[in-house]
């Protein structure tokens, strides 16, 4: 469209141009940071002329400067009647920058509307700096030193982003809306974005993203760790009646779902250290942790291992990178193949036995091992994450408990005495096998109350009573009972036993054995009919 340079200024003395404003928000509060002012003109034939044909053309035909004023006056004024915390950033033209003036331009428009320029940031494009770039630092500087903050914006659009990026001091770096927009279907917009906040953060620079229409979008900006956002999704421009209502309008968190909370992490995490900071910490945790680490890509090949897994492996950390399982560990990897594979597809293999095989690195040892897949920003699975204890040493103390438990068990099946256990409340948990042998119960009917089922029923209440009476004092358990014998009537026993006392004073268990007192019993029932009958012996 072609603009006339005549009858444009005719329009700015009409007032026909005005400043728009549109949200800036924090992304991880959701809280409104401050507005972008943009440029609008309402033409009264034509309707609204969209800035990207009039600002070229107010560039190349000498009335940007008009404009600029024009609409700075009347943004800082609406700006002035906000809260103090509200920050606005403006938009300035690569000449403008090259004009000695500007932040005298500036400070003196702020003055007159009392507006703050601690509170504005000057968004330049990196076409801005043009060839002397000399001249625009020491402008650049000036305006910093009136408390400007300066943003590179459409970063990653032009074509030497990163030596503009050192040029000038950068507060900020706005990442272009087109990579934001592609960035959810587009892996590699998703790149770019990450990278781009990556470097934003490792400079020390805020990471403002511009164009976010979907909360899929704010969701993984957050996620990347980018600090600001803007776009439609948060409010579209809007003119300065409207301030007020914006200001005031409830905000949300960017979302409260689970991938927020995700987010949410990563984003903490990423405001207690620097990038290099938090990698060198990581790197430490990583190296020092007892268990082997690796991550593996997804043709299988080492893309990182810990120094316990190098060791575990017998293999220097620089002949696992970049090789495969396969070939660092040919013996093993048969055997470990299904588990990685399975990761890649997104399964997680929580715990693994793995007898190492006897050819290779410590043969014969037993690992145990845990795959989880790694996801990125979009859930796509890149890689498994493979943590690895050896276990040998566990393995080797429980094979030695088992067999000493074994003799423990054998020693006491050879004793007289039935063994038994019960909890404090008189439920059986353990008994010797010889209990089973003469009551002919079954494994599960003896455990709990079952056993009471053995007793004679004259025998079993009292029994009850005895045990309970105990269980109160602590005293030992002292009783005697007839247990049901299949095929071979009844037969007596003593059950004795004492308690087992926890740190905490309470009963943990009980101890005790049972003993066959029935030839006991026997002889002395016959004692006694002998003394009734023959009551002259002794005398
Ligand atoms: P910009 O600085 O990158 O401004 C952001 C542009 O993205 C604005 O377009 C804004 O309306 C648009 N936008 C904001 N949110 C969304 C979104 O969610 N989706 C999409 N698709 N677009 C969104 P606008 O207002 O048409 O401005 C276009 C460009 O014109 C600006 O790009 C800026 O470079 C320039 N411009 C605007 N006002 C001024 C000004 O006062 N001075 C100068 N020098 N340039 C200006
Ligand atoms: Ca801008
Ligand atoms: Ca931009």
């Amino acid at each position: 469209m072609v603009i006339d340079t005549q009858e444009a200024r005719h329009s700015l003395e009409k007032g026909e141009f005005s400043p728009y404003f549109q949200p800036l928000i924090v992304l991880r509060t959701g809280k409104l940071k401050g507005f972008e002012l943009l440029a609008r003109w309402k033409h009264p034939v034509y309707g609204w002329i969209s800035p990207d044909d009039f600002i070229p053309a107010a560039e190349k035909n000498g009335w940007i400067d008009a404009l600029t004023r024009e609409l700075l006056r009347e943004g800082f004024a609406a700006m002035a009647a906000l809260p103090a915390e509200l920050t606005l950033a403006v938009n300035i033209s690569a000449l403008q920058l090259h004009h000695v003036n500007l932040p005298e331009r500036i400070q003196n428009l702020a003055e007159a509307t009392g507006f703050s320029l601690g509170r504005l940031t000057i968004e330049i494009t990196e076409s801005a700096l043009g060839a002397n770039v000399e001249n625009a630092r020491v402008i650049a500087n000036r305006l910093k030193a009136l408390g400007c903050k300066l943003a590179l914006d459409d970063f990653g659009t032009g074509y030497s982003s990163l030596s503009q990026l050192r040029c000038l001091p950068f507060d900020e770096l706005k990442v272009d809306r087109s990579f934001v927009h592609s960035m959810t279907e587009e892996r590699e917009s998703r790149k770019i974005v990450a990278a781009v906040v990556g470097l934003g953060q490792s400079l020390g620079l805020i990471t403002v993203a511009e164009g976010v229409e979907t909360q899929e979008e704010a969701e993984m900006l957050l996620w990347l760790g980018c600090e600001l956002g803007q776009g439609w999704l948060f409010g579209k421009p809007v003119p300065a009646a409207e301030l007020a209502n914006v200001v005031s309008a409830p905000r949300q968190r960017v979302s409260a779902d689970r991938s927020a909370s995700r987010a949410r992490r990563v984003y903490s995490r990423s405001l207690d250290a620097q990038p290099s900071q938090r990698f060198a910490q990581l790197r430490a945790i990583y190296d020092g942790a007892p268990v082997g680490l690796a991550f593996l890509d997804t043709k299988l090949r080492y893309i990182s291992v810990n120094r316990t897994l190098t060791e575990m492996n017998g293999v220097p950390m620089e002949d696992h990178l970049g090789r495969t399982v396969q070939e660092v560990l040919p013996a093993l990897f048969p055997k470990v193949e299904q588990y990685i594979r399975r990761a890649l597809s997104g399964e997680v293999v929580p715990g693994v036995e793995i007898v190492k095989p006897t050819s290779g690195p410590n043969p014969g040892t037993t690992i145990f091992v845990s795959y989880q897949p790694a996801r990125d920003e979009a859930g796509e699975v890149v890689g498994v994450m493979i943590s690895i204890v050896d276990v040998t040493a566990l393995k080797d103390e429980e094979k030695k408990r088992l067999e000493s438990e074994e003799h423990f068990r054998y020693m006491m099946e050879l004793m007289p005495q039935i063994p038994w256990v019960i909890d404090p409340e008189g439920r059986a948990l353990d008994v010797s096998q010889r209990w089973l042998q003469m009551t002919g119960m079954t494994d599960e009917q003896w455990r709990g109350f079952g056993w009471l089922d053995a007793l004679h029923p004259d025998d079993r209440q009292p029994t009850i009573d005895a045990m309970n009476r105990s269980f109160r004092s602590g005293q030992s358990i002292d009783v005697e009972y007839r247990v049901r014998q299949p095929g071979s009537g009844w037969k007596c026993l003593r059950a004795r036993g004492s308690a087992r006392v926890g740190a905490d004073g309470k009963i943990v268990c009980w101890y005790g054995t049972l003993e066959d007192i029935d030839e006991q019993k026997r002889y002395q029932e016959e004692l006694e009919h002998c003394a009734v009958e023959r009551p002259s012996i002794s005398a």
